[in-house]
């Protein structure tokens, strides 16, 4: 006699025969289509993959919490920074972006840093990355730097061209690109690494009274960085090192922590601030606004099933409680839609219902139905509104909080184009040493593009962040200049 947990069973619950041997006429065989379980087993096997996310494929998650070490109440009602000492779950995904689900850790590439934070009114996400700006500010230029990263349609190769092509014709990025050719473009671990919220959001408190804000998260690990000839032998030694790294780390105890804080601006210095604030390509300076502490970060616990939490996670910045709003930031609107369609095509239409995803509060809403829908899809309740059968009711002060919006509508470029400064700014505040490694991380990663008008319009762009670092890499790819700098 065997024990209920020990029978093996179908995926109908029936208790299985035999597992090793499929029913054959005979002990040669044919096998039988009438072995059902073989036909099940089969079947439920070719579709074990669900579509790996088109970026950010490859990733590590952990579970852990937030706790607030300062009062912020000045500055949202949002109830899970309510209280200092107060404590929220949550789950964290970091990833790399452009790799596909087996690729390299280790490889020169940003790295997603998206938290969910499981909050008394629904969850809050904040969907970031390792760095404070992006490659692009519309997110009408999305798919087409994404398909940059990827393969080449013909041979099926990473494509440096393509690469420098879009970047020199998009001179937005070379903030960001410098930051990714820099030491931070290959974090040690993803426990050596900061966060940031990236886009500007605003924070409305109790009175309807709104701020700017930008979130940075700080590692208490300090920043480590892995040397490009390091990380290319990781890459090939364990493809896996951040993601094994972040499970022994925690399986071990020594949990992953980071400080959070954010900068806050006052909405009306958005109109006369030096640069458009909801650019996602720019940082605020830290000397105009200081960083304020928020609380703190902590990861402590492991995943038990790696698709269970970490594939079928699903973030989106549209992922909202009240207290938290957007700004204007393009990027961050088109982001707004893309996040929550992925995963609707990715993990099925009822992908928040899943236990790493589902609120820790009841969700009450007029939704039914759809693939998978394995709750019990709202009973017998009332499922329309208006209704005068004592549905669920929204609640007028949970509304976004409205502003003013003004202008023409109209397909425009944003209205400001200094791509230069702030890339210069972290150029010089680089050692003399990690400008020599950001400028061989550059020349390496330009040098196999064919095109030399490709590798000059690109230098241009370095030469206006900063003469020195477009001469330096000038000369690293044997290019005469023609004008003096
Ligand atoms: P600050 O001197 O006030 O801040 C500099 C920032 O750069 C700090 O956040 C610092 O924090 C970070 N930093 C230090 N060393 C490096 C490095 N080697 N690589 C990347 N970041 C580093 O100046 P500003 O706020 O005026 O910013 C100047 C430049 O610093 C910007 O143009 C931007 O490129 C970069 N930066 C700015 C950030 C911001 O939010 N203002 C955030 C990150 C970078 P830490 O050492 O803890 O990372």
């Amino acid at each position: 006699m065997t024990t209920k947990k020990e029978q093996l069973t179908t995926s109908w619950g029936a208790p299985v025969g035999d597992n090793q041997n499929s029913m054959t006429a005979g002990s040669r065989g044919p096998t039988l289509l009438q072995d059902v379980h073989l036909l099940e087993k089969l079947a439920h096997f070719n579709r074990e993959r669900v579509p790996e996310r088109v970026v950010h494929a490859k990733g590590a998650g952990a579970h852990g919490y937030f706790e607030v070490t300062k009062d912020v109440t000045n500055y949202t009602k949002a109830k899970f920074l309510s209280d200092v000492g107060k404590r929220t779950p949550l789950f964290v995904r970091f990833s790399t972006v452009a790799g596909e689900n087996g690729s390299a850790d280790s490889v020169r590439d940003p790295r997603g840093f998206a938290v969910k934070f499981y909050t008394e009114d629904g969850n809050y996400d904040l969907v970031g990355n390792n760095t404070p700006v992006f490659f692009i500010r519309d997110a009408i230029k999305f798919p087409d730097f994404i398909h940059t990263q990827k393969r080449h349609p013909a041979t099926h190769l990473k494509n440096p061209n393509a690469v420098w092509d879009f970047w020199s014709l998009s001179p937005e990025s070379l903030h960001q690109v410098t930051i990714l050719m820099s030491d931070r473009g290959i974090p040690a671990t993803y426990r050596h690494m900061h966060g940031f919220g990236s886009h500007t959001f605003k924070w409305v408190n109790a009175e309807g009274e709104g701020v700017w804000i930008k979130y940075h998260f700080k590692t208490e690990q300090g920043v480590k960085n892995l040397s490009s000839d390091v990380a290319a032998k990781i890459a090939g030694e364990n493809p896996d090192y951040h993601t094994e790294d972040l499970f022994n780390a925690i399986e071990k105890g020594d949990f992953p922590s980071w400080k959070v804080y954010v900068q806050i601006m006052p909405l009306e210095h958005a109109d006369t601030y030096r640069f458009d604030p909801f650019d996602v390509t720019k940082v605020w300076s830290q000397k105009d606004y200081p960083l304020q502490e928020v609380g703190r970060m902590v990861l402590n616990r492991n995943p038990e099933n790696y698709f269970a939490e970490v594939e079928q996670a699903t973030f989106s910045p549209g992922t909202l409680v009240p207290g938290i709003d957007v700004s204007p930031d393009k990027m961050l609107q088109g982001r707004l839609f893309a996040y929550h369609d992925a995963h609707r095509y990715r993990v099925g239409a009822n992908h928040q219902a899943l236990p790493i995803n589902r609120a820790r509060n009841e969700v009450n809403n007029y939704q039914r139905d759809g693939q998978m829908r394995f709750d019990n899809n709202g009973g017998g309740a009332v499922y329309y509104e208006p209704n005068s059968v004592g549905g669920p009711k929204e609640s007028h002060e949970n509304k976004q909080a409205s502003y003013a919006v003004s202008g023409v509508a109209d397909s425009v470029p944003y209205d400001e184009h200094d791509h230069y400064t702030q890339a210069g700014d972290l150029y010089r505040l680089l050692s003399e040493e990690e400008r020599k490694r950001l400028v061989q991380n550059v020349v390496n990663s330009m040098k196999p593009v064919e095109s030399e008008e490709i590798k000059l319009r690109q230098i241009q762009h370095f030469i206006k962040a900063d003469p020195d670092y477009g001469k330096r890499v000038a000369n690293g790819l044997g290019l005469a200049l023609e004008q003096n700098v």
